[in-house]
């Protein structure tokens, strides 16, 4: 997998506003945020998207999700939120490096563009 600007969060070559971090994934703010409390959740693996998945990656993407809900609390998003994968060229991907934004802050539209 090619390496993208996540791989550099990751390895601390580039800075990023960091929330959360532990063996297995990391969260920071989004450069560019699309809502009040916009954060991106990230595996330390190198999967480029959701449609990259293995089976043997079951238990990361299980705690990544306990990781965005943890996450969800202690950024006080209590009046609700929402979780966006954005997969391949259709569906808006333009990092190619598995993340999960975390959005809220706001009341949020649907359906999404
Ligand atoms: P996506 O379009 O779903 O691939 O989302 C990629 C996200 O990464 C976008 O919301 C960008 O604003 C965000 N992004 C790109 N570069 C950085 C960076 N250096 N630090 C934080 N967020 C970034």
């Amino acid at each position: 997998m090619a390496e993208t600007i996540f791989s550099k969060i990751i390895a601390k070559e580039i800075p990023a506003s960091i929330v959360y971090e532990d063996d297995q994934c990391l969260a920071f703010h989004d450069v560019a945020p699309q809502a009040p409390t916009h954060v991106l959740v990230i595996p330390k693996k190198e999967i480029a998207s959701l449609d990259d998945l293995s089976d043997n990656d079951e238990p990361l993407v299980g705690h990544m999700w306990m990781v965005i809900c943890n996450l969800a609390r202690e950024l006080q998003l209590g009046d609700g939120y929402r979780v966006v994968v954005n997969c391949g060229r259709d569906g808006g991907q333009s990092v190619d490096h598995l993340h999960f934004h975390l959005l809220g802050g706001r009341s949020l539209t649907w359906p999404p563009g």
